[in-house]
């Protein structure tokens, strides 16, 4: 008989993660034996981790805050995505070797693909409002889908040169705060700055410089309904929370690591949104 398969989210903290909920909805659905824990690696403990894995008896993993540079650095191998990036977020075994992939990139286009279908249908300028780590994988999806310029408005200058650095000259840095002419004919804007998030302090910015066709999501999604898309809805733009991104970024790794593809579902968002709601 085959042992059941195990995988887990590697973080620190990881106790607050919903990807527990996520996959166990899946394999639950699926009918599978496996499972999905939760590991709290300190950074000084990760490499020792990863390489020990299969010893652990896993077949893979999520590896999350604040280890995704350092899994980009003790993987074997990589994606053109996670090598795109520089940070890897799924992890798994093939041929004995541990490899990394980086799904926030699918996790992004695909909730807008659901939730706001035709938004980059001849896209031609996005806003990106943030350059920490989920601004390079969104910046990363919508350069893919073929936006001819992507302002980046971030409080360090620096860190917005750096997407500049990685992703060439379609990424031009913009004023922080975001002004009227950065938002002038953009047909996106994102944010994904922290601002918003519960505990930390708002985003209230002017959105009346963005065109009346524009998609606002946020990368935020605790809470569903930020600051921002409050007043991008109460202005009529088309929202999109950042709930989805988080559910389509749990996708290739399930598929990799058990076998089967899940689909993200009504119920598995409403089982979510429950629990975001608590
Ligand atoms: P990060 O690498 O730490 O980046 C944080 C960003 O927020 C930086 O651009 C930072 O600016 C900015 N920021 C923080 N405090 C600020 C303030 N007081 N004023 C102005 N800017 C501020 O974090 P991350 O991993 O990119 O995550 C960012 C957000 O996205 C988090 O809320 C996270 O939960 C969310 N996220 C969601 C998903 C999803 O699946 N929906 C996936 C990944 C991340 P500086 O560079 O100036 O510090």
């Amino acid at each position: 008989m085959t042992k059941p398969r195990r995988a887990c989210i590697i973080g620190h903290p990881v106790k607050h993660s919903r990807s527990p909920m996520i996959h166990g909805f899946w394999l639950k659905s699926f009918g599978l034996e496996g499972s999905y824990e939760r590991e709290d690696v300190t950074p000084d403990a990760l490499e020792a981790f990863l390489r020990g894995l299969a010893a652990r008896g896993y077949v893979g993993g999520n590896v999350t805050i604040p280890h995704k540079e350092a899994a980009f650095g003790t993987v074997d191998r990589r994606t053109a995505r996670a090598e795109a990036l520089g940070a890897v977020n799924t992890v798994w075994f093939e041929d004995g070797l541990l490899w990394g992939d980086n799904t926030d990139v699918t996790g992004f286009l695909a909730n807008l693909d659901d939730r706001a279908p035709g938004w980059d249908d001849g896209l031609d300028k996005a806003v990106v409002l943030g350059a920490g780590g989920a601004a390079a994988a969104i910046v990363a999806g919508i350069k893919e889908r073929g936006a001819k310029r992507i302002l980046v408005a971030n409080r360090t200058a620096e860190k917005t040169e750096a997407l500049i650095r990685r992703f060439g000259s379609v990424v031009e840095a913009a004023a922080w705060p975001p002004s009227a002419a950065t938002f002038a004919g953009a047909g996106l804007l994102v944010n994904t700055t922290s601002l918003g998030m519960d505990g930390k302090p708002g985003l209230d910015i002017d959105l009346a410089g963005l065109p009346a066709q524009a998609v606002v999501t946020d990368a935020v999604y605790v809470p569903l309904e930020t600051e921002l898309l409050a007043n991008a809805a109460a202005r009529g733009l088309r929202t999109v929370d950042g709930l989805g991104m988080l559910l389509h970024q749990a996708v290739p790794g399930f598929e990799r690591w058990f076998g089967r593809r899940p689909v993200v579902t009504p119920e598995l968002r409403a089982l979510v949104e429950a629990d975001i709601g608590r």
